[in-house]
């Protein structure tokens, strides 16, 4: 797959002391990091590999990353596959042209995630229909300091 050339919009930043800190990407861009099983495609478990490269893709959720991608946003598909099912998993991004731009395998499995970081993090949870993303309100858990 030809990738995009990453020109990331990143703003670099120093501490008081004159170190770098990681850059911070502009607000309008986001960091999306898609699941693959259950997500864009059928939920299979890492021990039925051979699925893998047969399934078919949920085709709200091809059109709605490829949109992302093509506005600008960084498409990161982080999956509990190993790295066993990286050529599988490529190969079939691919034939059913998703755009993308890192592959991510390894995610710990089992669900119930809570990522904690010092960079913002928003969470969607997947429940049959990809689409553009709408702002609700809900009640998050948070540092006591907050
Ligand atoms: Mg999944």
């Amino acid at each position: 797959m030809e990738k995009r050339a990453c020109k990331l919009n990143l703003t670099k930043k120093k501490s008081k002391d004159g170190s770098h800190v990681s850059p911070i990407l502009s607000a309008e861009i986001k960091n999306f990091l898609i699941d693959i099983d259950g997500t864009i495609t059928d939920d299979i478990p890492n021990e039925e590999p051979e699925r893998m490269e047969t399934c078919e893709p949920y085709l709200d959720a091809l059109q709605t990353v490829n949109k992302w991608y093509e506005e600008g946003h960084q498409i990161c598909f982080f999956t509990s596959r190993t790295e066993e099912h990286r050529d599988v998993t490529e190969n079939w991004l691919e034939k059913h042209n998703f755009k993308y731009h890192t592959l991510l395998m390894g995610k710990p499995r089992g669900g119930n995630y809570h990522w904690i970081d010092n960079h913002m993090v928003k969470a969607t949870r997947y429940k049959g229909k990809f689409t553009d993303l709408i702002e609700k309100e809900y009640k998050i858990q948070v540092f006591k300091d907050e």
